[in-house]
C-alpha cells in the first residue's frame, strides 16, 4: 500500500541549508532559516535555561504525566505574559503545545471543529506553513492583501477593505509582531483600524505570536495581541517559545483562546484537552517546564529579560549597519526599510534570478522569495552584502 503515497515537494529552506553546508567557500553567508545567532555566529542555550535546567535536575522527582493541555502553570504564566489584564481571565483557556508551529495547528483544528467550511484568511505574503498546515486540514483558504512589494510598505487599504468583507465565523490569520517573511507590521493606529474593519464581521482571529520581544519588547510586541482580544469577541493566541527563549528542538509553546464566557472558554479547554489526545495525549513537559520557572522566579526572570533584550538590540543594530551599508553601496535609500522593520525578517525585493546571482556568484543564501534572516547574519559581513546586493539587485 506505501507505493501509493506520492512524493512531496522538499522544504525550500532545509534544502537551502543542505546547499549552504555543501558549499566549500569561506566568506558564505547564510540569510535562510530563522535562527538567531549571537556575534560568535552560534545559536546560544540562554544563561536562564541552562540556569532553570540545573534547577529542574536537582528537583524534579517525577516525570509522571502532566495533564492533557500541559502543566496549567506554565499555560497561566504564558496567559500573563501575552495577555496580561487584557481580557478577564475567565474568559480565557489555553493548552500547551508542540511548539508555535502545534499552537496554529491545535488553533486551526479547534476551528474545524467549531465550523468545518470555515475559510481561512492568510496574508499575502505569509509564513509558507500557514498554508500548508489550512491545506492539510482541508479547509477552505484565501489570502487577503497585506504588503505592497513595490512600494515596499504595508497595503493598508486593500487590507481593510479585504478583512471588512469576511464571513461570520470565518478564521483570519494575523501575524502578532515581526511579520514573517516581510518585517513589516501595523502601528498602533493600524493595528485599530484592523480590528474596526474585523468587529461586526463574526470571524475569530489567530494570532501567530512566534517573536515575541524581539521586536521592540515585550510589551510593546504584545500590544496588537491584546488589543485583538479586547476588541474582538472570540481571539485564538499561537504563541511559540522557540525563539524568545531558544528553545527550538525542546517544542515548547501554547494556544490560548478567549471565548465569550467563562463557560464558552470550559468548552474550549475540553476540545483542546480532546485534539491532544487524538494526536499525542500530553504535550512535551520539558520546555515548558523551563519556561515557566523562568517567568515564575525574579532572578531566572530578569536574567531572561537581560538576554532577550540582548538579542532584540543586536537583531535592530544589524538592521540599522545593513540599511546603512546599503544606502553607501547603491547611494540610494531604497533599502532604507530595513533599518525600520522589525523580527527576524526582512525581504530583499529581489528577482529569482538575482537571489540565484547572489547564491551562485557571491556566496550568499536566501529563500527563494528574497527573505533574508537578518538575525543570522555577522557584522562583519554586512559591507560584502551590501557590496553584492548593490551590484546584482542595483
Ligand atoms: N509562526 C511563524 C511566523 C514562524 O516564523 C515560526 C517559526 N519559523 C513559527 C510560527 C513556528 O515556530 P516553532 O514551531 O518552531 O515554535
Amino acid at each position: 500500500m506505501l507505493e501509493a503515497l506520492k512524493p512531496q515537494p522538499e522544504d525550500q529552506i532545509l534544502m537551502l541549508m543542505d546547499q549552504f553546508r555543501a558549499d566549500t567557500r569561506a566568506d558564505k553567508i547564510d540569510l535562510g532559516v530563522g535562527v538567531y545567532r549571537n556575534s560568535q555566529g552560534v545559536t546560544p542555550v540562554m544563561g536562564a535555561v541552562k540556569s532553570a535546567e540545573r534547577q529542574l535536575w536537582e528537583s524534579q522527582t517525577t516525570k509522571g504525566y502532566t495533564s492533557l493541555i500541559g502543566d496549567p502553570a506554565f499555560v497561566d504564566a504564558m496567559r500573563d505574559l501575552v495577555i496580561g489584564d487584557a481580557v478577564d481571565p475567565a474568559r480565557l483557556a489555553g493548552a500547551a503545545s508542540v511548539g508555535g508551529t502545534g499552537a496554529i495547528r491545535l488553533g486551526l483544528d479547534l476551528a474545524r471543529l467549531a465550523a468545518p467550511q470555515a475559510t481561512v484568511h492568510i496574508p499575502d505574503p505569509s509564513w509558507p506553513n500557514h498554508r500548508a498546515i489550512v491545506a492539510a486540514i482541508g479547509m477552505p483558504m484565501k489570502t487577503f492583501r497585506y504588503f505592497d512589494a513595490d512600494e515596499n510598505a504595508l497595503d493598508m487599504p486593500g487590507m481593510i477593505a479585504d478583512l471588512g468583507a469576511v464571513a461570520a465565523g470565518d478564521v483570519v490569520i494575523l501575524h502578532g509582531c515581526c511579520h514573517n517573511p516581510t518585517g513589516s507590521d501595523p502601528t498602533p493606529a493600524q493595528w485599530a483600524d484592523i480590528v474596526a474593519a474585523l468587529s461586526g464581521t463574526g470571524a475569530v482571529v489567530l494570532v501567530d505570536l512566534a517573536y515575541l520581544g524581539l521586536g521592540d519588547g515585550i510589551e510593546a510586541d504584545a500590544a496588537a495581541t491584546r488589543m485583538l482580544l479586547a476588541g474582538l469577541p472570540e481571539v485564538i493566541v499561537a504563541v511559540s517559545c522557540s525563539k524568545n527563549f531558544g528553545l527550538y528542538r525542546d517544542r515548547a509553546g501554547v494556544v490560548l483562546v478567549s471565548g465569550q464566557s467563562a463557560a464558552q472558554a470550559a468548552l474550549v479547554r475540553a476540545n483542546l484537552a480532546t485534539l491532544n489526545r487524538l494526536s499525542y495525549s500530553f504535550p512535551a513537559d520539558h520546555g515548558a517546564r523551563l519556561v515557566e520557572m523562568i517567568l515564575a522566579d525574579a532572578a531566572l526572570r530578569a536574567e531572561w529579560t537581560e538576554e532577550l533584550s540582548e538579542m532584540r538590540n543586536r537583531i535592530n543594530a544589524l538592521r540599522r549597519d545593513l540599511a546603512e551599508a546599503l544606502r553607501d553601496a547603491a547611494g540610494s535609500d531604497r533599502f532604507a526599510h530595513f533599518g525600520s522593520q522589525r523580527g527576524m525578517f526582512s525581504r530583499l525585493g529581489a528577482t529569482p534570478d538575482e537571489v540565484r546571482r547572489l547564491r551562485e556568484d557571491h556566496a550568499i543564501y536566501m529563500v527563494g522569495d528574497g527573505r533574508m534572516n537578518i538575525a543570522g547574519l555577522a557584522k562583519e559581513d554586512i559591507p560584502r552584502l551590501a557590496r553584492a546586493i548593490a551590484e546584482v539587485c542595483g
